[in-house]
């Protein structure tokens, strides 16, 4: 069952090439019993989307295999009087694209902003997935997991602690392996997230009127085929970065150069910052070091145009966050996980 020495390139959407010392696949819970699910793994890998991998993974890594969509059954939506509450127990290998187009095939809502994310149903709490005005943790309402050194357990979303791309899972990796998670989406939603700006403009353009959850997932298909690359041919990890939050007065102080430095509220006293715009205006949008660099249309995807490493990619990375920090005094912090020596 266990394999030795098996490539990983093929398994992370940067395409580097990296070496799993010993891997497991994980394709059936009962699995979980047996003694190598006893000691926290080096690596616990969906589809690749997140991680920034070094040449070698040294120690095991467990490739999350787990399938099945399940009904849960439905009830009256809870006080939103739009629709019905549908809920899904959902394996966490399963792809989650796959899972969005099959729900909207259902006719269920929910999903449809966050259409076109890579990776699995079981990294979805980990950083969160958000985009396009909609976050994953607003669906959850159970994760089920292995917890290590303890056994299964099913933590409810107030355990999780869920933030902007950051959870529980995230802040305490190696604790836990997302075995499922159970979603709350509804039938006959009556109305659509169109909270983001450029689904409005997407659906002017589409000419519809009265959007149905279909009707967005195409918009926000629209939209990200325009600004992302597709990582089977061009490899990447998507946003590179996170947005930083800093002081209002940061802000303040940006704009005495730049007025039109855009930022959203967080609270009275913090901004949050595009970190592609602040990496685009330090004069590194398009910028490539030999096989690295970032993309030409959105600056905070770092791009491996064939034959980088994890190390070049990391080198190139840090000249980006000194370039920025040297020109905006602002820290960018890595979204991707660094896993391997
Ligand atoms: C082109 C592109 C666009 C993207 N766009 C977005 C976006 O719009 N919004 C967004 O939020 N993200 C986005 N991402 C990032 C990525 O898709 C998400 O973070 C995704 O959830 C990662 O899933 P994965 O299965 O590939 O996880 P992996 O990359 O395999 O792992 C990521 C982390 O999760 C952990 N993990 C994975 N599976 C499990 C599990 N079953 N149990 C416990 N821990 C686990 C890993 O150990 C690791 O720490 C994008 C990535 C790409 C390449």
């Amino acid at each position: 069952m266990i394999q030795h020495d098996v490539s990983l390139r093929g398994l992370n959407t940067f395409g580097l090439p990296s070496v799993a010392e010993s891997y497991l696949p994980l394709r059936d819970l009962a699995q979980l019993e047996s003694p190598h699910f006893r000691t926290t793994p080096a690596l616990v890998l969906g589809g690749g989307s997140n991680l920034l991998l070094r040449e070698n993974v040294p120690g095991l890594t467990v490739h999350v295999l787990l399938g099945g969509v399940q009904e849960l059954g439905a009830a009256a939506g809870a006080g939103s009087g739009t629709g019905t509450d549908v809920h899904l127990r959902v394996g966490g290998g399963v792809d989650w694209n796959q899972l969005v187009r099959y729900t909207l095939d259902q006719g269920l809502a929910g999903m449809e902003n966050l259409v076109l994310i890579p990776g699995t149903v079981g990294a979805s709490p980990v950083q969160n997935i958000g985009a396009y005005g909609a976050e994953v943790a607003d669906l959850i309402t159970a994760v089920h997991v292995w917890e290590y050194g303890h056994g299964a357990r099913t933590l409810r979303p107030d355990e999780c602690d869920f933030g902007y791309r950051d959870s529980r899972f995230k802040k305490e990796p190696g604790r836990f392996l997302i075995t499922a998670v159970d979603f709350r989406l509804q039938r006959n939603a009556s109305s659509v997230n169109t909270s983001y700006g450029a689904i409005i403009a997407e659906l002017e353009r589409l000419g519809v009127d009265q959007a149905t959850p279909a009707d967005v997932a195409l918009a926000v298909t629209n939209i990200r085929r325009s600004k992302l690359p597709d990582w089977f041919f061009l490899g990447n990890s998507g946003s590179f970065f996170k947005n930083p939050v800093v002081p209002k007065t940061t802000h303040e102080r940006i704009q005495q150069d730049y007025p039109q430095a855009p930022s959203y509220p967080i609270d009275t006293d913090h901004v949050k910052l595009p970190a592609g715009w602040l990496i685009d205006r330090a004069g590194l949008r398009g910028a490539r070091d030999g096989q690295v660099g970032t993309y030409a249309k959105q600056a905070l995807v770092m791009v491996n145009h064939g034959g980088a490493t994890g190390e070049d990619i990391l080198a190139f990375s840090s000249r980006v966050q000194t370039t920025v920090l040297e020109k905006f005094g602002v820290n960018l912090e890595r979204e991707v996980r660094l896993i391997g020596g």
